[in-house]
């Protein structure tokens, strides 16, 4: 086995060969994505939710809709 010099996407673990113009990503698609997960990812972690009417209102979207999705699963199957 030869040995190359590739490394995989940290997007979508396409094999890259180094020297790549995008390197060590893929395209540059992949690294504007990996750009805005590190982005969005700091952007969660300095914004926690303190506002009680805002979680009031996630838990019962998120009842509802583990309502539905069990029967509409439980229909098909
Ligand atoms: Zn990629």
């Amino acid at each position: 086995m030869a040995k190359f010099n590739t490394l995989r996407c940290p997007t979508c673990r396409t094999i890259v060969l180094a020297g790549s113009e995008d390197f060590p990503f893929c395209s540059d698609r992949c690294r504007v994505i990996d750009l805005g997960k590190w982005a969005s990812g700091g952007y969660v972690i300095s914004s926690p939710i303190h506002d009680p009417e805002l979680l009031d209102e996630l838990e019962g979207l998120r009842d509802r809709g583990q309502a539905s999705s069990g029967r509409g699963s439980q229909d098909e199957r």
